[in-house]
């Protein structure tokens, strides 16, 4: 059905690929039906109008950096790939698919400045906003103004009154960000270029960026950092199959040697359950799919 719309449209597509090995974060196998990309609001719109007449499932993906794939995925994974970006007005209006560093090379141009704290985050603008992401005391909700919202029954609604939350932005279910706006300060040019770069030498320090892995496994807890709780529990360095838990940042996840998802997810397992022996609910930010 999903297919005989596809050639119609002259969407290409991939059937039974192995997104988890070529995109996601910890490179490990993990097989999708179909995966897609897209890059207009209309095309996406009649898309997943004909995905919900057929009940399939569908989940937007950035580049993949926060997402596992337990098992095969019986759905379509679909990469929302509008990458133009402009200045209009007070703000930077991007589509959601462009690349974070892409983005971060046209603030640096235009001396806009506020987005440097993304440098070094993998991904494209729409996962970070999904995600929230952030770093060195700044989230992608502070420099956010609006997004446009597509799903199965709305193209390209406008959102001004967002509702974050850590690691999280609340979005009806299945929507897709199409579109971002942004608000940035003038800024002078060399200072955030000087900013992006300390950042991106201050993750090179600190995190294992030499294995694949996708970033922090565990969402931090208010009064404690999730690297110190599994730190504290001696798990440093510990490994399950070919998944490790890293000596030079213990809430990654590297997938040290062939790892499996299956070696993954049960390394998450015993972490968390370490953790729970001890008081400490511990709660996954990578998505798990
Ligand atoms: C080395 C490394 C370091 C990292 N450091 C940080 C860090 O410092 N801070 C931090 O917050 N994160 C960090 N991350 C995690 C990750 O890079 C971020 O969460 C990133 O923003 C995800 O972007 P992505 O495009 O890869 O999204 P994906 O991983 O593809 O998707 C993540 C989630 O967003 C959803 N999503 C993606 N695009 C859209 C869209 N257009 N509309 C709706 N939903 C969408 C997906 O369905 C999924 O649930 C790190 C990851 C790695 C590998």
């Amino acid at each position: 059905m999903i297919e005989k719309f596809l050639k119609e449209n002259s969407i290409n597509y991939k059937k039974n690929y192995n997104f988890g090995k070529n995109e996601s974060g910890f490179k490990v196998d993990g097989f999708v039906k179909y995966y897609l990309e897209i890059s207009n609001s209309g095309t996406l719109f009649s898309f997943l109008k004909e995905a919900k007449k057929f009940n399939i499932k569908v989940v937007p993906c950035g580049c993949g950096s926060n997402i596992l794939i337990k098992d095969n995925f019986d759905g379509v994974f679909l990469r929302y790939l509008d990458t133009s970006i402009s200045i209009e007005g007070s703000s930077v209006v991007c589509g959601s698919g462009i690349k974070k560093e892409d983005f971060l090379e046209f603030c640096t141009k235009n001396s806009l400045s506020g987005a440097e704290f993304l440098a070094g985050i993998p991904g494209r603008i729409g996962g970070s906003i999904f995600m929230n992401s952030g770093a060195y005391n700044s989230e992608t909700k502070d420099i956010v103004k609006s997004i446009y919202i597509t799903n199965h029954k709305v193209k390209d609604l406008k959102i001004d009154d967002l509702k974050w939350a850590y690691r999280k932005v609340f979005i009806s279910e299945g929507s897709f960000v199409t579109k971002a706006l942004f608000s940035l300060k003038k800024g002078n040019k060399n200072e955030i270029k000087a900013n992006i770069d300390k950042y991106i030498k201050d993750r090179e320090d600190k995190h294992p960026l030499e294995y694949p892995s996708c970033g922090s496994t565990f969402k931090n807890l208010k009064e404690k950092g999730a690297w110190e709780i599994i730190k504290d529990l001696g798990l440093s360095g510990f490994s399950i199959g070919g998944a490790s838990v890293s000596k030079k940042h213990t809430n990654f996840i590297i997938n040290k040697e062939n790892a499996k998802a299956k070696d993954i997810l049960k390394l998450i397992s015993y972490i968390k359950n370490k953790a729970k022996e001890n008081g400490v609910s511990l709660q996954e930010e990578v998505k798990i799919i």
